[in-house]
């Protein structure tokens, strides 16, 4: 039997590798050229997550990768002090098993466990799908499936071609999350930064392996993007929520003022002053809307199915 797995991000990678252990005969197709090495985001596994990687023997890279971060010093605007947390007690009463990851070191490690029994395409994308399994791509030859499986994230091609517009399975709750990658000038190690306002929250990490750290911008928003992909917008929608961040951050000097900065200076839209920012400093790799997501009635039909944030969950593109 074989089967097609749109995306290779979390859930792509993993189902990919349970099917070929079941002995079906799996090709996963891509959108991105090459298996994502950004770093992402940090994602954090409990009990059900890392017994899953227990049975597919990739645990010990899983906790080899851990962020490694351990503690949170919350600075509230308008507070004098900041509150200190430690963020082991946390985790530990909400699960016995418990490891923070970057995304796309995840995504990578269950890439490799599977990648010498599946056919991977890389840089490609589903364009049709019919009922009998015929699939056409954006750039490989038309051919047969007896399954596809849509595993293409929060806006999934798969979803929108089989189940209908993406506005039937979402809402908008009026915020958006914004990840830049900027250089890990406060040294951050095992410790996250969170500057809390009304409507907003900053926050700076950075990874025991990782050279840079991220800036995480979460705020409310009365308006939706009219398009995900609508970077100049996107940039404009940051620099409005955060661009007095600096005088009353008490984060200035320790590099969480840093990402407001590069908001606040961000070119409206593409141009040679950005390209230099994305290529030495920062990217603006990941921004999303957050949704109210109501998976589809049912999470498959016919030869189609979905599985994780096409089939309800939150996640990023
Ligand atoms: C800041 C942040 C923090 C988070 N923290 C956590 C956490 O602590 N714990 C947790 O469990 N989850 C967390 N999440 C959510 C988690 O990241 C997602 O649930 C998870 O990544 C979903 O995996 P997925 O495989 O369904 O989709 P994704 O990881 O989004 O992967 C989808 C893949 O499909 C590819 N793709 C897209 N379109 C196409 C196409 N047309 N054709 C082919 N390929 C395509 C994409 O390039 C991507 O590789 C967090 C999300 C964010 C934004």
């Amino acid at each position: 039997m074989r089967i097609l797995v749109s995306g290779a991000g979390v859930a792509g990678p993993v189902l990919a590798y349970w099917l070929t252990r079941h002995g079906f005969s799996v090709t996963v197709v891509e959108r991105a050229p090459t298996p994502r090495k950004t770093g992402g985001h940090a994602v954090d596994l409990f009990r059900p997550a890392m017994n899953i990687s227990e049975k597919m023997g990739v645990l010990p890279r899983v906790e080899e990768r851990a962020t490694g971060t351990n503690r949170m010093t919350v600075h509230q605007e308008g507070a004098r002090r900041p509150v200190r947390v430690d963020l082991s007690k946390i985790f530990s009463a909400t699960s016995d098993r418990h490891v923070e990851i970057m995304r796309d070191d995840l995504s990578e490690i269950y890439y490799d466990a599977a990648r010498d029994d599946v056919e991977y395409l890389f840089g490609d994308s589903i364009t049709a799908i019919s009922p009998d399994g015929g699939v056409r791509f954006e750039n490989a030859a038309p051919r047969r499936f007896d399954l596809v499986v849509g595993a293409d994230g929060l806006h999934s091609t798969v979803r929108r071609l089989v189940f209908g517009d993406e506005s039937r399975f979402s809402a908008f709750i009026g915020a958006h999350l914004a990840v830049l990658t900027l250089p890990n000038v406060s040294a951050l190690d095992g410790e996250l930064l969170i500057h809390v306002g009304v409507g907003r929250t900053a926050g700076m990490y950075g990874a025991r392996h990782l050279a840079d750290a991220r800036v995480l911008f979460l705020f409310r928003s009365e308006r939706e993007l009219d398009h995900h992909r609508d970077v100049p917008r996107q940039k404009e929608l940051l620099r409005g929520a955060f661009d007095d961040l600096i005088p009353t951050s008490r984060l200035a000097v320790r590099g969480l003022a840093q990402g407001a900065r590069l908001i606040s200076t961000l070119p409206a839209g593409p141009s040679r002053a950005l390209l230099r920012l994305t290529t030495k400093s920062a990217r603006l790799h990941n921004s999303m809307t957050v949704d109210d997501y109501s998976p589809s009635p049912t999470a498959s039909r016919g030869r189609v199915g979905l599985a994780g944030d096409p089939g309800g969950g939150l996640g990023a593109e």
